[in-house]
């Protein structure tokens, strides 16, 4: 492995994190550098946890609760974390002594052995990753490692166990896209699922967002796909562009799929029809043939907290889709469904608008029960619409399913997707969906 420029050198992590990136960066920085230094503005008790993981690291320093310029000018290499905005004194200080500015998927892209495929978007990320690294274990020829951000693997760590007929299954954020520009490399599978408005905080326009995720398809070389949704209005845009260039483009098309395989396909919805259709044909570009999927197309399930099942009780199905935390996702949650619906939303006030939401849902819910800080809002959106269902104010969300039960009918589907984040009542969606599950099983 080509590490030469870590061995024997003071290493800067930038941005230690919370989510296992600035750990795995740190820990394979640490097996070849001569000293690490890992700093993040964040206060020592919030990253406790990753500390911690570090501390067995003799060579590894801590400057946390602020950046030193020092430590930047001083240094050999700085590992910049996705989540650091890059356009800050600090680089500009190590830029401007020369120094070597690297990330996390930069140094995994330049020493990983094996095919990447990557997917990118604004929304369905995470199942099509899934999606995609489940179709792919009928593949023969290697290992399938699904890594990234939804990862089980972190990425430098498993690097040493990747082979050259291994496929690496990744999902991709734009913040990583943009990094992977200094290396002008991009996957050699890549697929955008869509494009939305998106953490325009810290890209500041649409256009620097497209650009950040068109760093997916921009760096691809012979033999290597772009795989773009035939409904997407960027999508076209650049399969326009690409379609005649040296890297193959094909368009996924939820319409277009085959009937056998959406017959037992168990996730619900058109959004997850999108996933699948995009999931298969990056399947497809690995040699797997319909024939191949057939299987593993009805044995998956849905990621925990996205429109996942959690029981059926006296007929009636209860879905839990709590990481819909904003009115769009609850939207797609609500449209998933031709069954009577009844809604359970609400939740801490981000200030999102609900007025769209209402218009597209008020119509096609049997009860909407709300609870939280925004159900005032929410309540006052559905009634301007003018098309009211019955709708049922709670304290609790134990109240919540327990009027869901009392109102639905064998054949209902009840749908825990909030259009809210969860902080006035949870720690956090993962809660909320955990704690909604057990009050389900519990009603049996
Ligand atoms: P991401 O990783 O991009 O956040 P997920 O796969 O975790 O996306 O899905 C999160 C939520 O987004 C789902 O519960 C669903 O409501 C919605 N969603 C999933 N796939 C799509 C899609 N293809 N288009 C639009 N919305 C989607």
């Amino acid at each position: 492995m080509k590490t030469d420029f870590l061995t024997g050198k003071t290493v800067v992590i930038m941005g230690l994190g919370v989510f296992g990136g600035g750990v795995d960066t740190a820990k394979f920085a640490a097996r070849f550098a001569k000293k690490v230094i890992v700093t993040d503005k964040g206060d020592e008790k919030k990253l406790a946890d990753s500390i911690k993981e570090l501390q067995q690291f003799k060579n590894i320093e801590f400057h946390i609760g602020g950046h030193q310029t020092s430590d930047f000018t001083d240094s050999d290499v700085i590992v910049v974390n996705p989540a650091v905005d890059e356009n800050n004194p600090y680089i500009d200080a190590a830029k401007s002594k020369g120094r070597l500015i690297t990330s996390q998927m930069e140094i995994f892209f330049q020493l990983c052995p094996a095919r990447i495929a990557a997917i990118t978007g604004s929304n369905g990320k995470s199942t099509t990753t899934s999606l995609t690294a489940h179709l792919l274990k009928n593949y023969k020829k290697g290992n399938v490692w699904l890594s990234g951000n939804i990862g089980y693997h972190p990425l430098l760590e498993t690097l040493d166990q990747i082979k050259e007929n291994d496929i690496v299954v990744l999902e991709i954020s734009s913040f990583q896209l943009e990094q992977l520009e200094r290396i002008k490399k991009s996957p050699n599978v890549s697929c955008i699922t869509n494009i939305a408005p998106n953490h325009l905080d810290r890209h500041k326009t649409m256009e620097n967002y497209c650009a950040a995720k068109e760093n997916i398809v921009r760096f691809q070389n012979t033999g290597d796909a772009a795989i773009l949704n035939a409904y997407d209005e960027s999508c076209l845009k650049w399969y326009t562009k690409y379609k005649n260039t040296e890297r193959k483009c094909f368009l996924f098309d939820r319409e277009k799929l085959d009937s056998k395989l959406t017959s037992i396909f168990k996730l619900p919805g058109k959004a997850n029809r999108e996933n699948l259709a995009a999931a298969i044909t990056i399947a497809r570009c690995f040699g797997l043939k319909d024939e191949d999927l057939i299987e593993s197309v009805g044995t998956f399930t849905s990621l925990p907290h996205r429109l996942q099942l959690v029981g059926t009780v006296n007929g009636t199905r209860y879905y839990n889709d709590s990481i819909a935390t904003t009115p769009e996702s609850t939207v797609v949650g609500v449209e998933a469904f031709s069954e009577p619906k009844i809604l359970i939303a609400g939740g801490y006030d981000k200030g999102l608008p609900f007025e769209a939401m209402a218009k597209a849902i008020s119509s096609k819910l049997k009860a909407l029960i709300l609870i939280g800080v925004t159900a005032d809002k929410i309540e006052k959106c559905i009634r301007d619409t003018g098309i009211v269902p019955p709708i049922y104010r709670e304290k609790t969300l134990q109240d919540a399913v327990n009027r869901a039960r009392e109102v639905s009918s064998p054949g209902d589907v009840v749908l825990m997707s909030p259009a809210c984040a969860s902080y006035d009542m949870f720690l956090n969606f993962v809660q909320r969906g955990n704690m909604f599950a057990e009050m389900v099983q519990k009603l049996k």
